[in-house]
């Protein structure tokens, strides 16, 4: 199976031992407090109990290991990834805060529009008060805006070819804090080279330093 994968401009942090050579996706890691909302019937399977201790969502460090924000969903292989990341984080002493994990299209949607607002430029875009992840021209035409204004956002789909999904939609990509995101960054490669990732079935991929995370992009074992 093939996964794009595209790293951002200026924040990338490639993770050198494993090659991405033609693959693209781009990063993309929300800062606003976009809300997790549950859909009846999910767009991808999602595990019920992942074992990851919870915190407010508004907590930014952990103690020890590794916890996640209320409302963020994993896919079993997140949970899996996020675990054993957790573990190695406990046995180096050290913690950080999941804050993003699978995200549904119409989250995704809601980031576009909460990026949309946060610039003051609703009014340009009233395609967008009853846009839908389906139906890309409600919002191609703002994210093509954000895009080019370097505002790091992902579509809620392809568009047809002409935008870049999120890897958080396909269950492909984590986002973390801690006290330290340059900090976070280097724990992040630190494990992906040590045995914890190994026993993980989800590669670290790249990792993205964003402005309010590190988006970490993964690969299918
Ligand atoms: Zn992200």
């Amino acid at each position: 199976m093939v996964n794009l994968l595209f790293i951002k401009k200026g924040h990338s942090l490639p993770f050198h031992k494993i090659k991405v050579g033609f693959i693209v996706i781009i990063a993309f890691c929300s800062m606003a407090a976009v809300s997790n909302s549950a859909t009846a019937k999910s767009w991808i399977a999602l595990t019920k109990h992942d074992g990851i201790p919870v915190v407010g969502k508004r907590t930014s460090t952990a103690k020890s290991g590794i916890v996640k924000r209320s409302g963020v969903q994993l896919t079993t292989k997140q949970a899996a990834f996020v675990s054993n990341f957790g573990k190695y984080l406990k046995s180096v002493g050290e913690s950080a805060v999941v804050t993003s994990g699978a995200r549904s299209p119409q989250h995704q949607l809601g980031i576009i529009k909460a990026r949309v607002k946060s610039l003051g430029v609703t009014r340009k875009f009233p395609e967008l008060k009853h846009a839908t992840a389906q139906r890309s021209n409600t919002w191609l035409r703002a994210w093509e805006f954000l895009r080019a204004r370097h505002v790091p956002v992902n579509a809620p789909s392809s568009a047809g070819g002409e935008a870049a999904t999120s890897n958080h939609i396909k269950g492909l990509a984590v986002d973390v804090i801690g006290r330290s995101l340059d900090h976070i960054a280097s724990l992040v490669r630190s494990f992906a080279s040590s045995s914890f990732a190994h026993k993980a079935p989800l590669l670290v991929a790249s990792i993205a330093r964003e402005p309010g995370c590190v988006h970490i992009n993964l690969l299918p074992r």
